[in-house]
């Protein structure tokens, strides 16, 4: 039979990683279970600069990697797999595998969010071939080359400024003509040269024959289209798309409540489910950021340690 684990923390973003540290720390059998690599969108962001201590330039790999350290330093346990199913109600949780079936007391759910698609026509057929989601994974590809980067929240403009590191001109499309990120982050990027702004607009549809060749833009305003293609130098251009988050919750719909995908917590992490928690950004809060992530993965570790004393 399958080992009982105190605790089971599903993905190894912040929250996740959190949960691992505080729950090994407290001396629970933990295990974190991740389908792919650690970090969640920490691993595509290539600065963070507002988690506290944060070592300046330093990339979210890396503090990706301390905290990865750091919960195996106090013996959680690592398994990679894609969970298909769950059951959670009962004294023990099974979630079940592509892999294993894996058994726990509690069960905390970090498996975050993924990015929205950029939603214009043909999308889905230039992923990975000219439209990109990661800055950090697919910069160096488009050195020299024109980029369009779509959004104007935190990291459509972060990842701009990234951009221009490798790309020699980094265009930013945004729906409104008022830039929804920090006011500190927008500073930096209205002084920077190489970024130039097209306001009030959406792309409606992308082209090309193997690679993104061009696109068609479109005014939200006036609705007029302009079509926008490659420099003939270059062939290609680089269109990546950071407009927000999608929630990795479908596994526990109709088993946890959510509101618009997102899990819906007290503020002690509680799900609907007793000894099931909820952390980082798959649950319902106002602010998703490392540090909430993090602070969210403590609680929900505490909040099982006092559970299963409880039920002792
Ligand atoms: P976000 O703040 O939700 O911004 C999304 C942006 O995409 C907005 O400008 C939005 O336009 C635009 N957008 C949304 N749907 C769209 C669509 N269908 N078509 C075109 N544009 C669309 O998302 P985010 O930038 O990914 O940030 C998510 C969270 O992480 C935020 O809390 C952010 O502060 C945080 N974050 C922080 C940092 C940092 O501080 N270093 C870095 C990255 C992210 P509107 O403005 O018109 O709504």
């Amino acid at each position: 039979m399958s080992k009982i684990y105190d605790v089971i923390v599903l993905g190894a973003g912040p929250a996740g990683l959190a949960a691992g540290l505080y729950a090994g720390r407290s001396r629970l059998s933990v295990l974190i279970i991740e389908k792919g690599q650690d970090g969640g969108q920490i691993a595509i962001t290539d600065e963070i600069e507002n988690y506290p201590g944060q070592v300046e330039g330093d990339s979210g790999p890396s503090l990706i990697a301390r905290m990865t350290e750091q919960a195996k330093h106090f013996g959680a346990e690592r398994v990679s797999d894609l969970i298909k199913s769950v059951e959670l109600e009962g004294d023990v949780k099974k979630l079940v595998g592509a892999k294993g079936e894996y058994l726990a007391k509690t069960v905390i759910v970090a498996t975050g969010a993924f990015p929205k698609p950029i939603g214009c026509q043909n999308e889905g057929k230039f992923v990975g071939k000219g439209i990109s989601f990661c800055a950090t994974c697919d910069a160096a590809f488009f050195e020299d080359f024109e980029v369009y980067v779509v959004g104007g929240g935190d990291s459509a403009v972060e990842e701009a400024m990234y951009l221009t590191k490798f790309a020699r001109k980094v265009t930013i499309i945004h729906r409104r003509d008022q830039l929804r990120a920090a006011k500190s982050i927008q500073e930096k990027a209205f002084k920077n040269e190489k970024i130039a702004f097209m306001w009030d607009t959406v792309v409606d549809s992308v082209e090309g024959e193997e690679m993104l060749e061009a696109m068609v833009v479109k005014n939200v305003k006036t609705g007029e289209l302009t079509r926008i293609e490659a420099d003939p130098d270059d062939g290609i251009f680089g269109l990546f798309g950071f407009i927000g988050y999608n929630p990795n919750s479908a596994l526990f719909e109709g088993i946890l409540d959510m509101d618009h995908g997102y899990i819906k917590t007290d503020d002690n992490m509680h799900t609907n489910i007793e000894g099931v928690y909820a952390a980082g950004d798959i649950r319902v809060k106002s602010l998703r950021q490392v540090v909430t992530a993090a602070a969210d993965g403590a609680i929900a570790a505490m909040q099982a340690e006092h559970y299963l004393a409880n039920k002792e």
